[in-house]
């Protein structure tokens, strides 16, 4: 279809600009000719009317030598006719002293000047009177000529320009394929791929070569399904994650109810330990609900999830610390808060509770008794900064790259003694990347941990409460 249509696009202009400018010279020759040969009529009569050619028969014989010449050098016919209709001169000698029955002498003998130019059948005739000193008609000369030569010279012309079209035409043959395939071949390349990656081949790239338009789009295609794969492969992931995550605590769950209903006569206290174990594994289960659902509503980064209202951070800060101290206390940590400035920012202030809380939880669960944590709350006059700083067991700078993922735990077996879910840290990041704000962990293993977290006081996005 595209080669169809860049040929035609090619060639017809091509055609009707041949026919124009042939139709267009041939009127041009032919009306040039005409002209000429009514002005060389006219000189002829004249000529004859100044110098009597016609009547003195000394001069006739030069007369007729000049109208030789003129004859053989234009290539038309001059007849001279007298006022009686009969040709006193004729180049071509065959019609001298013959009646000459053409329309233009009868026309001007009989007194009329019209009808000076006549064509018929390829040949052009062109006449004038010659008139006496008294504006009486005495003669008529008569200039004939065949088309012939201009309509050979135009068939040649017509014959040449074929030549040219039909090497044109296989030029644009040639320059149509290489279009079509320059474009099509690259195109379908994007669109059978696109196709397998919507049936969800996401593996699919497309090979990008040369620096156009199209490889700009098949450069943007691959970085769309990469991205796409990307999710896809976390998504896979983050399902295998939770499923692992909620069949552990499943799993125990079974065996403990399994081996209760099997013993018969089980002692009160250990049926009551085995139910404790069950709730235990319940409460973890629903840890883990909670902080998937907190996480789950995160996810949905709409503008406007957040609820924006103006918010005192030191006093938000002051209530975590109030909240984690009997924790603390329980450790023997000592917890302590550093604000000496009144901190006010504009952002959600029940998601930011429970992403501060984490990290202050986080660092009295990995402080071994005795530990302290020390939390600061500071500002400039585009940001505020939460500081959680403790004296615990550390982070190394391989697993500070992880700790931020969904469901990374740095030690595994600790899961029951500190009844971590690993999402903690996901839901603290994704919230202060919600607010436009950054965390970064600064540690050593066994050298205590600093989280640090910058929030713009005035929120750029929009609020779930403006919408
Ligand atoms: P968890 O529920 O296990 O605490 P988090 O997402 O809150 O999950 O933390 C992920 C991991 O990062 C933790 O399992 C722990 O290994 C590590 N971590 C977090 N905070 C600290 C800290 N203050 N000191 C040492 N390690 C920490």
């Amino acid at each position: 279809m595209l080669f169809v249509a860049v040929f035609l696009i090619g060639i017809l202009p091509l055609i009707v600009y041949s026919l124009v400018i042939s139709s267009n010279l041939k009127t041009y020759f032919k009306e040039s000719k005409e002209k000429e040969l009514l002005y060389e009529a006219n000189k002829v009569a004249v000529s004859i009317q100044k110098n009597n050619y016609l009547f003195d028969n000394k001069l006739r014989g030069q007369f007729i030598e000049e109208i030789d010449q003129k004859s053989e050098e234009e290539g038309f016919r001059i007849i001279v006719v007298d006022s009686l209709g009969v040709a006193v001169a004729d180049t071509n000698r065959s019609a001298v002293g013959k009646m000459c029955v053409v329309p233009e002498i009868l026309v001007a003998l009989d007194g009329k000047d019209d009808a000076n130019l006549r064509e018929s059948e390829g040949v052009v005739y062109a006449s004038a009177y010659i008139e006496n000193d008294f504006s009486q008609k005495t003669g008529v000369v008569l200039l004939v000529m065949s088309f012939d030569e201009v309509n050979s010279l135009l068939e040649e012309l017509n014959h040449n320009w074929l030549t040219v079209t039909v090497i044109i035409s296989v030029i644009l043959v040639f320059i149509a394929f290489f279009i079509t395939q320059a474009i099509f071949v690259p195109l379908n390349n994007i669109l059978t791929t696109i196709q397998r990656i919507s049936n969800g081949q996401l593996h699919n790239r497309l090979e990008v070569q040369g620096h156009n338009e199209l490889s700009q789009v098949a450069d943007a295609i691959n970085i769309m399904t990469q991205q796409l794969e990307h999710v896809d492969t976390a998504r896979a992931e983050f399902v295998s994650n939770v499923s692992h995550e909620l069949k552990t605590p499943l799993s125990s769950i079974k065996v403990l109810s399994e081996s209760l209903l099997l013993q018969e006569d089980m002692p009160v206290e250990m049926y009551r330990e085995f139910m404790q174990d069950i709730n235990s594994e319940v409460d973890r289960m629903t840890n883990i609900i909670n902080d998937l659902l907190s996480l789950v509503k995160l996810d949905y980064r709409e503008e406007g999830v957040l609820n924006i209202e103006d918010t005192d951070l030191s006093e938000l800060v002051a209530s975590i610390v109030k909240r984690i101290n009997p924790l603390a206390a329980k450790k023997n940590i000592g917890l302590f808060l550093d604000n000496n400035k009144d901190v006010m920012i504009e952002a959600d202030g029940m998601k930011l509770t429970l992403a501060l809380s984490n990290l202050v939880e986080n660092a009295v669960k990995y402080t071994p008794d005795g530990g302290t944590v020390t939390v600061t709350v500071d500002a400039d006059h585009q940001n505020a900064y939460f500081t959680v700083k403790d004296t615990g067991i550390g982070i190394s700078p391989e697993e500070q790259t992880k700790i931020f993922n969904r469901f990374y735990r740095v030690d595994k077996t600790r899961d029951r003694e500190t009844g971590g879910t690993g999402l903690g840290l996901a839901i603290t990041h994704s919230t202060v990347m919600m607010h436009n704000g950054s965390i970064k962990v600064v540690s050593a293993e066994g050298e205590g941990a600093a989280f640090i977290v910058r929030l713009p006081i005035k929120y750029q996005g929009v609020r779930a409460n403006e919408s």
